[in-house]
């Protein structure tokens, strides 16, 4: 892990709530932001809070196993935050957001295709859909892991997705990237062709991120 400390991090993840609310990620209080820190403890968003009003005096602190250490109320999807932090040692971000294109896609079933390198690089090949499972349960936090070992990111059946990342800023970006990138497939499935990638080039991108993956835990 980083060296980075507890302040930083959160830090780190009141200025990406505040991004994610501003890129239009997220309406209302919806969606939830959380961070590793230096310590093992995680910090997290609070409930239904407005994203204006988020801030280092607010966030919810607790321990990997959820148990409350200081400050506010966790958001109500805690648990699919610490699962991912339970289960992948070198995570150190999640964002989890609704954003509109990424949740069509959620809501149609489908897969975003990596029909764009970055895509490939970022989060490792096609956006993956889990099976549907009510907000806020352990279903559902067991059911989105399954598909983050090999994978920055899974779209939640008829909800929105999930992003992990080196950090919360690095979760972030991958949402960002992902969202572009539902854009633009959708557009290209209304012009009739969604061309894939060269699969040597698909090979070779999964190589770099499995390299970077990699690297989040130094
Ligand atoms: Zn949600």
């Amino acid at each position: 892990m980083s060296d980075t400390t507890s302040t930083d991090i959160r830090t780190q993840v009141v200025a990406a709530a505040h991004q994610m609310y501003a890129d239009g990620l997220v309406v209302g209080t919806a969606g939830n932001v959380s961070g590793r820190q230096a310590d093992g403890n995680i910090c997290l968003t609070p409930s239904s809070t407005p994203y204006d009003d988020v801030s280092l005096d607010n966030l919810a602190i607790v321990d990997l196993a959820g148990t409350p250490v200081e400050g506010g109320n966790p958001s109500s999807e805690k648990a699919m935050h610490l699962s991912c932090y339970q289960k992948f040692g070198e995570v150190g971000g999640v964002v989890h957001c609704h954003p509109v294109h990424g949740s069509m896609f959620a809501v149609a079933g489908k897969t975003i295709p990596a029909v764009i390198e970055e895509v490939i690089v970022y989060i490792g090949g096609d956006v993956p859909i889990s099976n549907y499972a009510t907000t806020g349960s352990d279903e559902l936090a067991a059911e989105v892991v399954r598909h983050l070992g090999d994978r920055s990111a899974v779209l939640m059946a008829n909800h929105g997705m999930i992003c992990v990342g080196k950090s919360p800023a690095d979760a972030l970006h991958t949402a960002q990237v992902i969202e572009h990138t539902a854009k633009i497939v959708y557009g290209a499935m209304m012009l009739g062709n969604v061309t894939p990638l060269p699969e040597q080039v698909v090979e070779t991108f999964s190589g770099y991120y499995g390299m970077i993956r990699q690297s989040w835990a130094k």
